[in-house]
């Protein structure tokens, strides 16, 4: 079963892993007075809709009570055409940008308990560059993981954040090997940067 988000995003953070700030809404106001004067991303969270970008539930980048407003009108609309009818809005911080990683982990009925990292964004499909460990990893391997990877430099903006990842990966790992309720787990994307990250999408399966 899928965890809702909030409870998602408060299991990761028992684990020393932050999500990008955001709140539930049910008005283009409340998004307005969430974003007070910031950039805002406006998505429709539902159990009927796993790809939310390519259903066009998504909107980035939303500055200004005009933009909020009208975003919230187009996702209601393209929810209801989509015929979701359980669903929640979900109004986040707009990230700072970076490089986009995929970090995930899953039960295997061989392997036991997996995680990954990969290159995410637009690259994805075309480099199939990920790297896989079974947990729980050791700082070791979270280092190999990262000096496996074709993009581990980019990923690490040439090691300048390669601590910061390591530490990611290993909080990801504690929790995958401690958590054992939890089956698959999907923080897609982390926006990577030079001294911070950015888990704006989180999935986590019970
Ligand atoms: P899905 O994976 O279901 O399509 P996401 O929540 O991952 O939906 O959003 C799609 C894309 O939009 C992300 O991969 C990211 O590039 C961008 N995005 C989403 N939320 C944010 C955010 N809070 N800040 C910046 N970019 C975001
Ligand atoms: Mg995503």
């Amino acid at each position: 079963m899928l965890l809702e988000y909030f409870k998602a995003e408060k299991l990761l953070k028992r684990y020393g892993i932050n999500s990008v700030p955001g709140l539930y809404v049910s008005s283009p106001d409340e998004a307005v007075r969430f974003a007070r004067g910031s950039a805002v991303v406006l998505k429709v969270l539902s159990d009927e809709a796993l790809h939310k970008s390519s259903a066009g539930l998504v909107k980035v980048n939303l500055r200004g009570e005009g933009e909020i407003e009208s975003a919230f009108r187009q996702l209601s609309q393209r929810r209801r055409a989509l015929g979701i009818a359980s669903y929640k809005v979900l109004c986040q911080k707009m990230a700072e940008p970076g490089v986009e990683a995929i970090l995930g982990g899953r039960e295997d009925p061989q392997f036991g308990r997996l995680m990954m990292l990969g290159l995410g964004g637009i690259y994805v499909e075309a480099f199939r560059d990920f790297a896989l460990r079974i947990c729980p990893i050791k700082r070791y391997d979270a280092e190999e993981m990262i000096n496996q990877l074709m993009s581990g430099a980019v990923l690490t903006y040439k090691g300048k954040n390669r601590e910061m990842l390591i530490s990611l990966l290993m909080n990801v790992s504690r929790l995958l090997s401690s958590e054992k309720g939890i089956k698959e787990l999907d923080l897609n994307p982390v926006i990577l940067r030079e001294r911070s990250y950015s888990i704006v999408d989180l999935r986590l399966l019970g």
